[in-house]
């Protein structure tokens, strides 16, 4: 059972790349430092964690119930020193609709957004065309559940650079 209250809210900007895993101290220094011992991965209680580019761990928001629940037991199983305090933000991240969006191509669909608990995606009426769909990426969290929950695919999560604030 998903604990929807456990999510947080968070403020960055946007910048292309995928989160590895939530509460990352160095994403750089991760591959060398992780053991692949994929006690994270057998942790994780929504199954999103996978074996990734070379054996690491992975978020994939396609996996187990698609969206990460911020219950922090990828980070406590881990032995090493890989992860931030769970106090601090788990990652800088947000959902991003393309174009492929069935919206944006004028089909009714509100998927996403019945998918979102901090309600991070509203939807804009527009004269003699369905709603559109944009993000909040103050509001959004990262949590993924959007991502599943799109029938054709259309959202991505983007990495949110904090230090453009
Ligand atoms: S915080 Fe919890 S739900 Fe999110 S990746 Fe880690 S173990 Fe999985
Ligand atoms: S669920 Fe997907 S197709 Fe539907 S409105 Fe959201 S982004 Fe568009
Ligand atoms: S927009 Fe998607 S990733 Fe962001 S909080 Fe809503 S459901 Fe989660």
């Amino acid at each position: 059972m998903v604990d929807r209250s456990r999510r947080q809210l968070f403020t960055r900007r946007s910048q292309p790349s995928l989160p590895r895993l939530p509460w990352l101290k160095n994403e750089a220094e991760f591959t060398d430092i992780c053991s692949r011992c994929e006690r994270c991965i057998k942790a994780c209680e929504t199954n999103i964690l996978v074996k990734g580019d070379g054996g690491f761990p992975q978020v994939d928001f396609s996996q187990g119930e698609g969206e990460c629940t911020f219950c922090y037991q990828c980070a406590d199983v881990c032995p090493e020193p890989l992860f931030l305090a769970q106090t601090e933000q788990p990652w800088a991240t947000t959902a991003t609709i393309n174009e492929g969006c069935m919206a944006s191509n004028n089909i009714e669909c509100r998927s996403c957004g019945d998918m979102c608990e901090p309600q991070a995606i509203q939807f804009q009426l527009q004269v003699g065309k369905v709603a559109m769909p944009t993000v909040s990426s103050d509001d959004c969290n990262g949590c993924g559940a959007c991502v599943s929950g799109c029938p054709v695919s259309a959202i991505t999560m983007t990495r949110v650079d904090a230090s453009t604030q």
